[in-house]
């Protein structure tokens, strides 16, 4: 790392957000804390919400006129950047000829088609509407095609907010789950084993006590979700191994990493093939989607060809699709991964050497555009160590990257997207405001 000079800059003047604020109140009078998603209420960094009025390319507005570079893209699947004309396109034409029949349409055989073609391990899909869905179903498909009923998870991954899945710490490798919500009954977590990310001895221990009861392993591959943690050396291989020794299935939930670290998800990248792949985001192109596929074998289980029942009045909606299917085609294009794995690049040095600059601890992980920023001096590995970073000196960053006009996400423990509409212009603006911001006031 370079020994850059931390500079001090007299902070920006202070944004106006009075429009946002007012919305903000207007929202809390009808909509539970004001909100439709809990981490949008910005109750983990304080203050209130920006309001976006609109988003283009790179960049979000506020409903005051603050233009702000985004990193959060949806949570995801904003892969091509806001706006992009090809996605808007081809929901223009379905909005033209009727967007919901409930009725079989081929654009659902069309971005079938494609994910079967990129993903080997996935021959036969189920569309969805959200992740969370999917998750719960693969759980649930598992199981059925299993005959078993223990569920192992990982401490710090998330799956959307499945009963059997709302579950956090467990201490030791054999924990049975207690629930980490109010309103989810010990009993629907019982038969859910928690484990540590990147433990493979755990891992083994807990196939060892309960192996022949274990209906599937689910994991992140890079977990997203504690902040963006790459899986170690052979993680998932040996999760593979274990699996096939027990007859378990593996799990990916790919929901944030399908379409964002390649064509073949975080699968393709390690070279590990899962049983069965959650999707989301990216696939929906930014409207509502999950899904979940497998080989044929597991996945004729699935009503109405088998016992295994999962249905939905929205499932494969062709506005969804079509926006999906012009997400994934555009990321067809050669030289797209590339440019995103540069684009990630550039920010994640930027980033450490801002810091190194200044003298903050903090740590950054990046796999490919997915970047994880702690306020620590890391190595971050699991959900342990990424919870040792200080949440307080986040907040704070976070408000001065917001005053300097970026956008990052409200917690400590997401990840940042970059997108193909990020420029290089625009990440050096943002290295550029943290080099201020964590220069201090
Ligand atoms: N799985 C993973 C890995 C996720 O990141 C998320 C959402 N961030 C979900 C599942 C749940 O998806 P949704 O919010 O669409 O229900």
């Amino acid at each position: 790392m370079s020994g850059m000079k931390a500079r001090r800059k007299t902070p920006p003047a202070p944004r106006s957000t009075a429009r946002s604020q007012a919305a903000f109140e207007a929202a809390r009078r009808v909509l539970a804390g004001g909100v439709n998603s809990p981490v949008r209420a910005f109750k983990a960094v304080g203050g209130t919400p920006v309001f976006i009025a609109r988003a283009a390319g790179a960049t979000v507005t506020d409903l005051d006129g603050n233009t702000y570079i985004d990193y959060v893209g949806a949570w995801g699947p904003m892969i091509l950047g806001h706006g992009d004309k090809r996605v808007e396109a081809a929901a223009g034409k379905t909005l033209q000829r009727g967007w919901s029949s409930g009725i079989p349409t081929e654009i659902e055989t069309r971005l079938a088609e494609r994910v079967v073609a990129d993903i080997p391990s996935i021959e036969l899909i189920r569309f969805v509407n959200s992740g969370t869905e999917a998750a719960m179903s693969a759980v649930r498909l598992a199981r059925g095609f299993t005959g078993r009923e223990l569920i192992v998870k990982v401490e710090g991954c998330y799956h959307g907010h499945v009963d059997a899945l709302l579950v956090r710490a467990g201490s030791g490798p054999a924990t049975f789950g207690t629930p980490s919500s109010a309103g989810v009954p010990a009993g629907v977590t019982a038969s859910t084993l928690v484990v540590p990310f990147n433990d493979l001895p755990a891992a083994a221990a807990v196939f060892d006590r309960h192996g022949p009861r274990i209906a599937a392993f689910l994991v992140e591959p890079v977990a997203g979700n504690m902040g963006c943690v790459p899986p170690a050396e052979g993680y998932l291989q040996g999760l593979r191994d274990l699996c096939d020794r027990f007859g378990a299935l593996l799990i990916f939930d790919e929901v944030m990493t399908g379409y964002r670290l390649g064509l073949g998800g975080a699968q393709e990248r390690y070279g590990v093939r899962p049983d069965v792949t959650c999707l989301g985001k990216i696939i929906g192109g930014g409207l509502p989607v999950g899904a979940y596929g497998a080989r044929a074998e597991i996945m004729n289980c699935l009503s109405p060809e088998g016992p295994v029942y999962q249905a939905g009045t929205l499932a494969g909606n062709p506005l969804a699709m079509a926006a999906g299917l012009a997400t994934v085609e555009a990321l067809h294009e050669p030289g797209v991964y590339e440019r995103l794995e540069a684009a990630g690049a550039r920010l994640a040095a930027g980033l450490q050497e801002a810091a190194a600059g200044t003298g903050a601890a903090v740590f950054t992980t990046r796999v490919g555009s997915m970047l994880g920023l702690f306020f620590q001096p890391g190595p971050v590995t699991d959900w342990t160590s990424a919870a040792r970073s200080d949440t307080r000196a986040y907040a704070r960053f976070f408000h001065a990257m917001l005053e300097r006009g970026i956008y990052l996400a409200p917690s400590q423990f997401e990840t940042l997207f970059v997108s193909l509409a990020h420029t290089d212009e625009q990440i050096d603006r943002t290295i550029e405001a943290a080099r201020e911001a964590l220069a201090g006031p």
